[in-house]
């Protein structure tokens, strides 16, 4: 970890050390502007600078929720090294889509990290994320929960790189937010920005918290009280301080890994018969699609066992919907691990490693 004493600013935004700023930056899309709410709490003693963001997805509540709490919360005194929080990344599809897709162009921006200065809007807001908000982070947790029409368990993701200081780090920071379930992806690719931001060197963890469009304060709570005891972890804040619950000892934490994202192959009314967090065995009925013009019905099975991490809520699907995406348990030794289990590359696997996020 780099030791930062310095000023802190990101476009016209500036904190000096021992305090901290708020306000926005404006981003140029090519088409429109976008004005990015930051808070910048730069801290009085040398640390880490850790960036945190939320609202990369529109419809996902209790992050923006939380992540604002937390900007008002973080006192510049009580910190060392600098942290970044973005409460809405990613305005048009907060504010205008409530959706994982922006409003502006249809792209999902976590598809497209690290972003291209030249490309489409929601390419462009990427990439201006990118290089003012992660790239020069040495830690980077991105805030997300199961969108308005998602079901979903609380879990944190990270990706492996293959440089063990760099995934041992990334391990222990997972384990550090008080969630029992984390799921590992075993390749660094993609557009994720915790995957390109890992891809970068930088410690990177995804933190899935809340569903169905929830925005209860409790809920935000959880998310708040589980990024203190990750800033505790990381020495950014003291181990016992003015900042919520202390002295609490992390459950112990059970690894997954990706194993199978099951899409909806026709359009019609959706049925699921599973809840978030169910374990499934490898042929499973998990639910129905009826077609609404002739009552004709479609068995969805998984072609998988194990945990159904999140999935569709919504009625209404169409060819190509996520219904459901389940994680296998991950067994790190290699000489007990099946020897079946799917490796990179190999065998029923998501499209994406996290399919969601
Ligand atoms: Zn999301």
């Amino acid at each position: 970890m780099t030791t930062v004493t310095k000023a802190l600013s990101v476009g016209a935004l500036r904190a000096e050390p021992g305090t901290k700023t708020r306000g926005s930056v404006r981003a140029d899309l090519g088409t429109l502007t976008v004005d990015l709410p930051l808070t910048l709490v730069n801290g009085a003693r040398p640390g880490p600078r850790v960036t945190i963001t939320a609202g990369v997805h529109g419809g996902e509540f209790t992050p923006v929720d939380a992540a604002a709490r937390l900007a008002t919360l973080l006192d510049p005194d009580e910190v060392r090294g600098q942290v970044i929080i973005c409460p809405v990344a990613n305005p048009p599809a907060v504010y205008d889509g409530r959706l994982n897709v922006s409003p502006v162009d249809g792209v999902n921006i976590n598809r497209v990290f690290p972003g291209d200065p030249d490309g489409s809007p929601t390419e462009r807001l990427a990439s201006w994320l990118f290089a003012h908000l992660v790239d020069g982070a040495d830690v980077y947790i991105d805030l997300h929960c199961g969108g308005i029409d998602q079901v979903l368990r609380d879990f944190v993701g990270y990706r492996l790189t293959g440089a063990p200081d760099l995934d041992g780090a990334t391990a222990e920071l997972a384990g550090s937010f008080g969630i029992e379930d984390v799921i590992l992806g075993l390749e660094a690719d993609g557009g994720n920005s915790h995957a390109a931001a890992a891809r970068r060197g930088i410690s990177a963890v995804l933190v899935e918290v809340g569903e169905l469009g929830q925005r209860d304060g409790a809920t935000a709570d959880r998310r708040v009280d589980g990024v203190l005891q990750a800033l505790r972890h990381l020495s950014v804040l003291a181990p016992t301080g003015q900042n919520g619950p202390t002295g609490t000892t992390a459950p112990a934490v059970r690894e997954w890994v990706w194993a199978a994202g099951v899409t909806a192959e026709a359009t019609g009314l959706w049925y699921p018969e599973f809840s978030a967090g169910d374990d499934v065995a490898e042929g499973d009925l998990i639910g129905r699609i009826i077609d609404p013009a002739d009552g004709a019905e479609h068995e969805v099975h998984t072609p998988v066992g194990g945990r159904l991490f999140y999935g569709m809520h919504g009625l209404t699907v169409a060819p190509g919907h996520e219904l459901a995406a389940i994680a296998a348990p991950w067994d790190p030794d290699p000489a007990t691990r099946p020897a079946d289990f799917r490796t990179p590359g190999v065998g029923v696997a998501p499209a994406e490693p996290d399919p969601h996020a």
